[in-house]
């Protein structure tokens, strides 16, 4: 963390286009000495109830309602005049501020994406300020900064795609890899294996949002099995000495009225736990994210009594990155892990505190896009900041998605001693 205070010049934003041609905002801020950043705010397709609020515009006439011009009057407006001029002790007393000027508990006010971008600007003017990258900038004390393991998407189905998958997003995880640079290279060599075996089977090789193949597949099973063979024949072991797989069926996307209907079958929740214990034996599957939907309490208790030891269980939709809820289900021995959205909450300085729960609780944390995304590589910065060594980013396809895992390469390029892979437990 730096500890050096700033003075803000201006913020600034603008309506841009996010990856799926919806407006968002990009944000700069100019530090009083010159310093200036620009941000670009990440956005969601299968979001969590308890997410802080993404103001739209509502307005049909424009983009059917998703503009977000009244979220650029807020930065350029309101919190304009607010941190101008303003001498700021570190980037927690902006976000703090940010957060009272919004005043309400779900930054509905102002709107989360204005705030977000706020933040996330300042941050990386900050770093620019002081000369060093945002990694540093970011990383708390006594946390040692690694390079994440890539959870490449491959398959996309649920809402990021217009197939009759279920299951949401099918990542390959090189675990195994020993550097940055071979797991990008697996992640794309696989990839690339994968194209050709969907096509050979007839299927269509068209992307979802987040840059996987959407073929018309309607069982897990059958995209598990077809990954493997892709991770097999691109001449990687599957499991987690190679390339593993992990899963985000986003479960809350086809819960109906406490069952789950997926894959042609309406299930109870003890019969998804079910379903996931065979998927386990039969696939290397190291990590399942939101395998069951964000209100299935008893649900999560019991999936994770059952599957807890033997797989990573990833709360997105009933976490929120909400250091307060995160705090909850840790008491109450729900997941192992977290997924942390910078968006989700609104402030860098609360997705920092989500992560330092994550690690005093012994949870894992892993760093995450939207399906909504800009060129802003900001959350692989985030991830190497914060020590986990996880980060999910899209398919190595797509420039947004890219971008992310070409900022991990430079890194890794530029600071050889920097660790890769999950950190130790
Ligand atoms: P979203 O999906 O960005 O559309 O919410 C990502 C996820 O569920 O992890
Ligand atoms: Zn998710």
């Amino acid at each position: 963390m730096i500890n050096q205070a700033f003075t803000v010049a201006d913020v600034h934003a603008v309506e841009i286009l996010d990856s799926r041609a919806r407006p968002t905002l990009a944000v700069t801020v100019t530090l009083a000495d010159g310093a200036q950043a620009r941000s670009g705010v990440p956005s969601g397709a299968s979001t969590g109830s308890g997410e802080a609020v993404e103001l739209r515009d509502g307005d049909p006439a424009r983009y059917g309602g998703k503009g977000v011009l009244t979220a650029v009057a807020h930065v350029n407006e309101d919190i304009a005049q607010a941190l101008r001029g303003r001498t700021f002790a570190d980037l927690e007393a902006v976000d703090t501020l940010l957060i009272d000027l919004d005043g309400t508990a779900d930054k509905s006010r102002l709107g989360a994406n204005a705030i977000v971008g706020v933040s996330m600007a300042t941050a990386r003017a900050q770093a620019i300020r002081a000369g060093r990258p945002l990694w540093q900038a970011l990383a708390p004390e006594g946390v040692h900064p690694r390079l994440p393991v890539p959870h490449f998407n491959v398959v996309n189905g649920g809402a990021h795609a217009p197939n009759c998958l279920d299951f949401q997003e099918f990542m390959i995880a090189p675990i195994g890899a020993p550097t940055m640079a071979e797991a990008v290279r697996a992640g794309a060599e696989v990839y690339d294996r994968l194209r050709r075996l969907v096509a050979d089977r007839g299927f269509d090789t068209g992307l979802g949002d987040e840059g996987g193949f959407a073929p018309d597949i309607a069982a897990p099973e059958a995209v598990l099995a077809l990954l493997v063979e892709a991770i097999e024949s691109a001449g990687y072991r599957a499991g987690t000495a190679g390339v593993a797989i992990a899963l985000d069926p986003a479960a809350s996307e086809f819960s109906r009225s406490g069952t789950y209907q997926v894959a042609s079958k309406v299930l109870s929740g003890s019969q998804m736990v079910d379903w996931y214990e065979q998927m386990l034996d039969r696939f290397p599957i190291w990590s399942i994210e939101d395998g069951l939907a964000e209100d299935d309490h008893d649900g999560w208790r019991e999936l994770t009594d059952r599957l807890g030891k033997r797989v990573q269980l990833v709360g997105d939709d009933n976490f929120v990155t909400n250091p307060v809820i995160i705090r909850e289900a840790v008491a109450g021995n729900v997941a192992n892990a977290a997924l942390i959205k910078v968006n989700q909450v609104g402030t860098v300085t609360e997705t920092l505190e989500a992560m330092r729960v994550c690690r005093q609780a012994g949870y894992a944390a892993m760093v995450s896009h939207r399906s909504g995304e800009t060129e802003d590589s900001f959350i692989a910065d985030l991830a190497i900041a914060g020590g986990f060594g996880q980060i999910k980013t899209g398919a190595p396809a797509r420039g947004e998605r890219v971008a992310k895992y070409n900022r991990l390469l430079e890194v890794a390029d530029a600071y050889p001693n920097l660790p890769y892979g999950l950190e130790p437990s």
